[in-house]
């Protein structure tokens, strides 16, 4: 975790601090070493939040916005708690997500949040940025869209179908670069009938959408991203 509360308050890790673990309330320890990024860590070190996962690429996604949209606790009515990722200031939820995670938990999570963006971690198995890539075909230039079978690409068959947004994150990579001139993340688009919409969206403009409140969307070619001629990689 990044925030802890130190006398009731919000506040990042400082070497030799104790906090408080805003779900559990037990007594949280400031990491403050030179291999991972400072953090707050239970006693026992794992977290009271079993939904709770963070690596480098979390840390790294949270430092897009502001710190007091980071690790928002959520209680439900029947008082089970939760800590968002990031609650954007219209009120959606981004959920980072990287491990593999069971169908029975995204459905809770949906349930738990309500309005949320998954945002996944596409690198974690090395096949299936090549199987993404292989399914992966243009259905329209404006606004410009992509399909792929999701029976071909474990990636999709995994995510394709979810009621609400999902963003694959599949790095850096020079194709995406050559084709679009940035760094693009693929938006999955909610499709009741399974359908794989996806739609490239470079990650300065995503993130930009996500501060001003901007609803996902398809773009059109003026908005971004294509700012060369669009081609397969
Ligand atoms: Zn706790």
């Amino acid at each position: 975790m990044e925030i802890a509360l130190v006398d009731g308050r919000r506040s990042a890790p400082q070497p030799r601090l104790t906090g408080h673990c805003p779900v559990c309330g037990s007594i949280v320890i400031a990491k403050c070493g030179t291999q991972r990024t400072w953090h707050w860590s239970h006693k026992g070190e794992r977290s009271c939040d079993p939904w709770w996962e963070e690596t480098e690429w979390h840390v790294s996604w949270k430092s897009c916005f502001p710190q007091d949209w980071r690790e928002i606790i959520h209680t439900a009515l029947d008082g089970e708690k939760h800590i968002a990722d990031v609650k954007l200031a219209d009120g959606r939820v981004l959920e980072f997500q990287h491990s593999a995670i069971s169908e029975e938990e995204r459905q809770s999570r949906e349930a738990f949040y309500g309005s949320m963006i998954w945002i996944v971690d596409g690198r974690r198995r090395k096949r299936d940025i090549q199987t993404f890539q292989t399914t992966l075909h243009q259905t329209s230039r404006d606004p410009l869209v992509y399909s792929g079978y999701k029976e071909d690409c474990a990636l999709l068959r995994d995510w394709v179908g979810r009621p609400v947004h999902v963003v694959f994150d599949l790095g850096d990579r020079k194709e995406d670069v050559a084709a679009f001139g940035a760094t693009v993340l693929w938006q999955l688009h909610p499709d009741p009938q399974g359908q794989v919409i996806l739609t490239p969206i470079p990650k300065k403009v995503l993130i930009d959408m996500l501060h001003k409140g901007t609803a996902l969307r398809h773009l059109r070619r003026t908005q971004a991203p294509a700012p060369r001629p669009i081609r397969r990689f």
